[in-house]
């Protein structure tokens, strides 16, 4: 029934909508999206991303986002892909397209397409920027929460400039694997020295039998979370208390709570760190609390 994938049914069925893609000024159908082999994000990973929640047509944290963004490009040297204005144009021109109401945005800039060498390219090479959009079912994510994760551990092997939001993600991807093997949701990776520092694609919180709430600081060991950054506000407007310190997982065997944070996941509960029980072995009561008051703190943008 090769007619039926043409159809428009729902937002939330992928498989029957044409997903379109903004791909270097044009927007395609995304099985004709093309890259050229020669461009730098596909040889050598040099290029960095951004996820941008999208709940009830609204984008949530747009600006921080793009500000993030803005800082991986300049940290790498990366012109601008677009004029300013015209990024977020683009992005709900793919919004609209693909008709999400919830889901996420994705946006990539690489370094644009050159003849292989390890060096940067001539100044005339424009970056490459792709923007594509997928849809989600944020009831799912809430059944998620209720149940809680198991998360496992494994070394963070990355580089030394996570804060970076590159697109050069093997370590994490191998530590997400890992987890899966495992029949976990996430793996927390732990330095040299057995310190948490994230997950392997979100931010790593416990919260101690004092009730205070600690996450690793937003230096270079880790990526500082768009979602990590408005949890902050919003512990600071509960009147919780906060630590932005290093945690060991002997720590996060002894907290009451634990947690994690991303644009994809919001908040959600941990309630097992390899194979042991986490406070009482289900959601935590604050963790639970902060997801359902999380999106009163974040800015819409639509
Ligand atoms: N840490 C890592 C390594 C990530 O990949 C992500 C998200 O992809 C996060 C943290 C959470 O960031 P955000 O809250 O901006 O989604």
């Amino acid at each position: 029934m090769a007619g039926l994938k043409f159809g428009f049914s729902s937002s939330l069925c992928e498989c029957a909508v044409s997903r379109i893609a903004y791909v270097n000024g044009r927007y395609v159908s995304q099985r004709d999206a093309v890259i050229h082999i020669e461009d730098r994000g596909y040889q050598f990973a040099d290029g960095v991303y951004e996820v941008c929640e999208v709940l009830q047509g609204a984008l949530i944290d747009e600006k921080r986002h793009l500000d993030r963004l803005a800082y991986s490009l300049g940290e790498l040297q990366i012109a601008a892909p677009l004029r300013t204005g015209a990024l977020p144009v683009v992005i709900r021109e793919v919004m609209a397209r693909n008709r999400i109401e919830n889901g996420y945005i994705y946006i990539q800039v690489t370094r644009g397409v050159a003849p292989r060498d390890h060096a940067f390219p001539p100044k005339s090479v424009r970056p490459s920027l792709i923007v594509t959009a997928r849809a989600s079912d944020p009831k799912k994510n809430e059944t998620t929460a209720r149940t809680g994760i198991s998360v496992v551990t494994a070394p963070d092997l990355r580089w030394k400039r996570v804060d970076i939001k590159s697109i050069s993600l093997l370590p994490n991807v191998l530590a997400r694997q890992f987890a899966r093997e495992r029949g976990a949701y996430e793996a927390w990776l732990i330095d040299s020295d057995g310190m948490v520092t994230e997950g392997a694609a979100s931010n790593a919180w416990i919260i101690k039998a004092d009730g205070t709430i600690v996450t690793h600081p937003a230096d270079h060991s880790i990526l500082r979370g768009i979602t990590r950054t408005t949890l902050i506000e919003v512990i600071a407007a509960q009147g919780l208390k906060l630590e932005e310190r290093k945690f060991s997982l002997a720590e996060a065997f002894m907290a009451r709570e634990a947690f994690i944070t991303g644009a994809t996941t919001l908040i959600m509960p941990i309630v097992r760190i390899d194979g042991q029980p986490i406070g009482a072995g289900v959601p935590g009561p604050v963790a639970l609390k902060l997801r359902a008051i999380f999106h009163e703190a974040a800015a819409r943008s639509s």
